[in-house]
């Protein structure tokens, strides 16, 4: 968001580059934990959507905790000086590798996806003589009213064990010795805008956990996962997402009692701090009529227009022509749905012009691939500038 002032000195990077806006970070995780720390809730950060070792620096300064989606996440985590003690691990599909790495790290509690799961942790642990605290990651059946490629919690999702599962289970998972079930976990998606969504989590969350608890699971905390969504139709009017209102929505609601209550969340503490920055290589007009900008990024660099249909505002940051007209942003990859959007308004585009595509921090970099055998971006941060 701060691409305009700084174009000049843009100019001088080797595109495409990730530019991180390091004041906006810090001015997020200020709101978001001054706002946790009134109600006592943790928070940890989604890795997974972005690994960046100059961000995750600073989100450990602001007390973070970390929530991983790999074995490879947490070594990463404990890499970037993360204590254990706050990582947890979850994931529909671990290796047993994966599952032996985190027992032996100690981390939190490693969130199990699956009753066969459960077992197979508890048998490794026996293995490795430990017990190890493990959260149960409920399915909750709720329409996070987002875009599907991103739901998690409907019935039908891979993601948790169905609540009828853990109920039919109880026996079993209480039988393994080497477990010791210290916390409840759901993740119901991501890009959650409507906030009523929580209201309704909260609901399930408390029938799930009243009855857990009579079952006899003694639940330390309840981890209602992270989704809050960003705003990229018009990041400038909203830089920094709402958290206090997705608090007092969850302080309200929620009724767990003494238990922790933790947050995961990825997209709404990096999503708007990062922008894609990429250099305008040609024009051309296809026989339909179409006026293409084609870029020096692609879908190896920002996959998720490709991936879902999602939407990044675009912006040229050095031109100076005053009128406007409408073009489609491609990227250099060699897939036709290597398209960064349609129909963008912009001021006269040319060769050498750069292109910025905004609030582009979360699940960019971290899904950046070397397809094409495409370099991997590099990043900028703005107080390097
Ligand atoms: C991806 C993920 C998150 C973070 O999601 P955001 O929408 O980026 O906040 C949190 N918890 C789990 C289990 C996840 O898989």
């Amino acid at each position: 968001m701060l691409s305009r002032q700084v174009a000049a000195k843009l100019a001088t990077y080797e595109t495409p580059f990730y530019l991180y806006d390091i004041d906006l970070l810090n001015q997020t995780l200020d709101s978001l934990m001054s706002v946790a720390r009134r109600y006592d809730y943790k928070i940890h950060y989604a890795i997974k959507a972005n690994y960046d070792k100059r961000l995750l620096e600073i989100i450990r300064k602001h007390g973070l905790g970390i929530d991983c989606a790999s074995g490879n996440e947490v070594k990463c985590a404990i890499e970037a000086g993360f204590d254990p003690k706050t990582i947890v691990y979850a994931g529909v599909g671990k290796r047993d590798k994966e599952i032996r790495y985190a027992i032996e790290q100690g981390i939190y509690a490693i969130n199990c996806e699956s009753i066969e799961e459960l077992g197979v942790v508890n048998d490794i642990a026996g293995d490795m003589g430990k017990v190890v605290s493990v959260a149960l990651r409920v399915n909750p059946d709720i329409d996070p009213r987002t875009n599907h490629c991103i739901d998690t919690g409907q019935a039908d999702s891979k993601f948790g064990i169905s609540y009828e599962e853990i109920l039919s289970s109880v026996e079993y998972i209480r039988s393994l010795k080497n477990l010791d079930v210290i916390g409840m976990h759901i993740h119901i998606g991501s890009q959650i805008r409507e906030l009523h969504v929580f209201e309704n989590m909260c609901n399930k969350v408390n029938v799930i956990v009243e009855n857990l608890t009579s079952l006899g699971f003694e639940l330390e905390f309840v981890d209602v996962g992270g989704g809050l969504g960003i705003n990229y139709d018009m990041p400038e009017n909203e830089p920094i997402p709402n958290f206090a209102s997705v608090f007092a929505i969850i302080k309200q609601h929620l009724q767990v009692g003494k238990r922790e209550v933790h947050f995961e969340f990825g997209r709404a503490i990096v999503g708007e701090c990062g922008e894609l920055i990429t250099k305008v290589l040609f024009n051309k007009t296809t026989a339909t009529g179409r006026r293409l900008v084609i870029v020096d990024a692609s879908m190896t660099e920002l996959i998720r227009p490709a991936l879902y249909g999602s939407y990044h505002n675009i912006e040229n940051i050095t031109s100076k022509e005053e009128q406007r007209t409408k073009y489609t942003i491609v990227g250099t990859a060699c897939e036709s749905t290597d398209v960064f959007d349609e129909n963008v308004s912009l001021p006269i585009t040319k060769r050498g012009d750069l292109l910025t595509l905004k609030s582009a921090g979360a699940y960019g970099m971290s899904m950046a691939s070397r397809y094409n055998q495409h370099d991997l971006p590099a990043a900028v941060y703005s107080d390097e500038l």
